[in-house]
């Protein structure tokens, strides 16, 4: 595990309705009563946004988004600017994730443009790289992650300012995940990336790993190098799941 508090951050995705926040207050309880040694964030959809930020005061559960415009306001119709997002409560945003690179078409142009105006409006955007089966299958899937981590990270940035997740498209929602030599040899290599693209604050990026992350497997994940913490997708749907995660990361720092 890299030194300082590793971050957890839950993506839920199209999933969550006003009776889900029960959710979320669960884990800001959990959190308050015993406080993790990691940092733990929850990015959810917008509409729930204010909902939960409310509902986590006095914690210290972050709420995040999962997506932003680049623009900072205007003729763009249906989407959400950065400062919306903070005025709503959120702290963080995820940008580029694989379903969004996939599903909508987003360039690595278009991801740094997003996390650039996050970082402007005072949120911490997660950028998320990844290879697909069939990059991973060519043998290009090293190449593909930091062409993708070197142009989707905006040049000039603090390393405190954003965080960068590697999430293997193929090992989201498959429960599969890489060998750990693999993750290692990833981690690695975007940290080179990082360096070469932002100098010494390219050491402090926190570089989370993604896809299929759960209490059974976070400790090995979590224990490997260059590995700063985890993006979770359906591990934090539920309190229970999200806080065994927490607390599983917990054990294993305290034994
Ligand atoms: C994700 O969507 O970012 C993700 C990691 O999903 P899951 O944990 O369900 O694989």
């Amino acid at each position: 595990m890299s030194a300082g508090r590793p971050l957890i951050v839950g993506n839920w995705k199209m999933n969550g309705l006003g009776a889900d926040v029960a959710e979320v207050r669960k884990i800001a309880a959990a959190l308050r009563a015993e406080p993790s040694r990691a940092q733990a964030a929850i990015c959810a959809p917008a509409t729930l946004i204010e909902r939960l930020a409310r509902a986590v005061k006095g914690s210290d559960l972050i709420i995040g988004a999962e997506d932003v415009d680049p623009e900072a306001g205007g003729p763009f119709t249906g989407d959400v600017s950065a400062a919306m997002l903070a005025d709503a409560g959120a702290r963080m945003v995820i940008v580029g994730h694989s379903e969004r690179r996939r599903g909508h078409g987003e360039t690595n142009d278009l991801v740094a443009r997003k996390a650039l105006a996050a970082v402007r409006s005072g949120l911490q955007p997660i950028i998320c790289v990844g290879e697909t089966e069939a990059e991973r299958s060519r043998g290009g899937a090293l190449d593909v992650v930091c062409r993708q981590a070197a142009e989707s990270t905006p040049a000039g940035l603090a390393g405190e300012a954003f965080s960068l997740a590697y999430e293997p498209a193929w090992a989201i929602g498959s429960d599969q995940i890489p060998e750990p030599d693999e993750i290692e040899e990833m981690h690695a290599a975007l940290r080179e990336v990082l360096v070469a693209k932002l100098g010494r604050p390219g050491g402090d990026v926190q570089i989370l790993y993604g896809g299929s992350v759960a209490a059974a497997n976070v400790g090995g994940i979590m224990n490997l190098r260059h590995v700063g913490g985890g993006l979770v997708g359906r591990a934090s749907l539920k309190a229970m799941d999200f806080l065994a995660i927490l607390r599983t990361i917990d054990r294993a720092t305290t034994s």
